[in-house]
């Protein structure tokens, strides 16, 4: 695999094994977000590229060359990827701070995660992956896993990688091929996956990568017929659209969307922790992650207390470029989605919520290149405010009080949202009283964001639909079917004439 260069990144499509420019050889630029500069020029992929990904995954399926090995021998070719994620972190873990501006910290974890996941599949489809009934006599009932055929895989640009592995290691586990589109803000890590897959001798026509712009490329890919599945993690309003698409060829729709998460502090909660875990709940990943915990809601008798301390730390967090060591929080990823962040901001003042904290884009220090935004505090909200029903996506929380465990319980389920929630507090029954309510799919009792490859990860409501990791994100790239065994082998005499 190719280091990191300190040149613009020339990066390419790949499809059946080669690499190649946009059909109409136009092309994007990818900015640094800590300084505007660009750092890598990507095909701008048509329509047209993306027929040609899914004929060389469809023909790559319909072969049997990757759906029809045997298990330990994709298992196999899975390990290697991941041995060689871990040989390149360094090099990786640049890559993606240069291309999202995450902190080097935060980066680093996402490429060591990105490599576990990919073991962990390579492992689990190994597993026994069936189920035998002895339903009637003479008949016995045997249930296989079979992988879904061709699928397309669209990913967001907040963990440029680690989304895309998310999807792309079960889906090959399964020994489904693949047609991925990563973010067109940040394809240099997917980019970098391919070369390692070229590396390993993938065979040709598995694995496919295709860039460009959603509604072009993406669509194309939600809207072809050889396509089986679409496997999707983005915003909500994009995944309405996308599954309106996707419904005329009936096709399977794993979607992974927004949210407004709720993290719930009880005044007895142990208060250190509670602060800890709600900084890092909203102010990692610049806030930019889809489970952030973006509205805090404290019990009154320890609201004005928790709100002094939050904004006392919060104030402290150090905001800079990505690469230096010094940086806890990075840019936000383009000046497009500060711009929105910003906004967001002002509607919330519009709205007469009192900023506690920030607010503005930083533009001090060396920042003003950047797509710089410090944390920015809110109170004295209403429920019924865009800023505590919308999604920001940015380093932007609002507190809340409540008064007991059911306002609590109310305030917390009361958005069309449903993907993330946490509680603090030191009473274990009342912690998990009220997580049972909460209708989320991901939820912490003391403590925010760890997540693992073991469990699994998706959202109630309008957060989405299906999950990702653990044993239920293999199953979301597998068809189940029924094989009836008759032990009896002998006619059935239904329609027997001789009466
Ligand atoms: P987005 O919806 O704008 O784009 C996501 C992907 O969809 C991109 O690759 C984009 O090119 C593609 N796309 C856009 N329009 C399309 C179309 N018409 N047809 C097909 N593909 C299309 O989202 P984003 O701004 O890249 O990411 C931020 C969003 O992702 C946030 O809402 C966040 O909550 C969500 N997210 C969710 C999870 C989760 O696990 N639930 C994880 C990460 C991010």
């Amino acid at each position: 695999m190719v280091g990191v260069q300190q040149s613009v990144i020339n990066l390419k499509m790949y499809i059946n094994g080669e690499w190649i420019d946009a059909d109409n050889r136009e092309t994007r630029a990818i900015k640094n977000p800590a300084n505007g500069e660009t750092i890598a020029i990507a095909p701008e992929g048509t329509t047209r590229d993306a027929h040609e990904a899914v004929d060389a995954a469809r023909k790559a399926f319909e072969s049997g060359i990757w759906s029809g090995i045997p298990a330990q021998e994709r298992a196999a070719y899975l390990f290697q990827v991941a041995d060689k994620i871990d040989e390149n972190a360094k090099a990786l873990t640049r890559l993606e701070t240069l291309d999202n501006g995450k902190p080097l910290r935060e980066a680093s974890y996402d490429i060591a995660d990105a490599a576990a996941c990919f073991r962990y599949y390579a492992g689990l489809i190994t597993k026994p992956d069936g189920f035998t009934y002895h339903v009637a006599d003479p008949m016995q009932a045997m249930v296989v896993r079979e992988p879904v055929g061709v699928c397309g895989l669209i990913v967001p640009w907040n963990y440029p990688l680690l989304m895309s592995v998310w999807k792309i290691a079960p889906a090959l586990a399964a020994g489904n091929t693949i047609v991925f589109k990563p973010s067109e803000v940040t394809p240099v890590t997917a980019m970098k996956l391919f070369e390692i897959f070229e590396e390993i001798g993938l065979p040709k026509g598995v694995a496919n990568m295709v860039m460009g712009a959603g509604p072009v490329v993406g669509e194309e890919i939600v809207t072809h017929p050889e396509v089986d599945m679409i496997s999707f993690t983005g915003g909500t309003k994009t995944g309405k659209h996308l599954m309106r698409q996707a419904a005329d060829t009936l096709k399977k729709v794993s979607l992974e969307l927004g949210g407004k998460s709720p993290n719930i502090i009880f005044a007895d909660a142990d208060f250190e922790t509670a602060v800890d875990y709600a900084l890092y709940g909203i102010f990692s990943g610049a806030g930019q992650v889809c489970s952030a915990g973006s509205r805090i809601l404290v019990e009154e008798s320890l609201y004005e207390r928790f709100v002094s301390h939050f904004v006392e730390r919060a104030a402290k967090i150090k905001v800079g470029p990505g690469d230096d060591p010094d940086t806890e929080m990075g840019p936000l990823v383009s000046e497009e989605h500060m711009k929105k962040v910003l906004s967001y901001i002002e509607i919330g003042k519009q709205e007469g919520a009192t900023l506690a904290l920030g607010g503005n884009r930083l533009l001090e220090n060396g920042l003003d290149k950047g797509y710089f935004v410090g944390p920015a505090v809110f109170v004295d909200v209403k429920q019924n405010m865009r800023i505590v029903q919308e999604e920001i996506f940015g380093p932007v929380v609002v507190i809340q009080k409540f008064k007991d465990e059911a306002e609590a319980v109310k305030l917390a389920n009361d958005t069309v949202y449903g993907l993330a929630g946490a509680v603090f507090s030191n009473d274990g029954a009342k912690a998990l009283r009220v997580i049972k309510k909460i209708r989320s799919g991901i939820t912490w009792i003391n403590s925010y964001h760890p997540t693992y490859n073991e469990a699994p990860w998706g959202g109630y409501k309008q957060s989405g639909i299906g999950r990702s990791l653990g044993t239920f994100g293999l199953e979301e790239f597998q068809e189940i079917k029924q094989i009836n065994i008759n032990l009896q082998v002998e006619p059935t005499g239904w329609f027997s004439h001789e009466k």
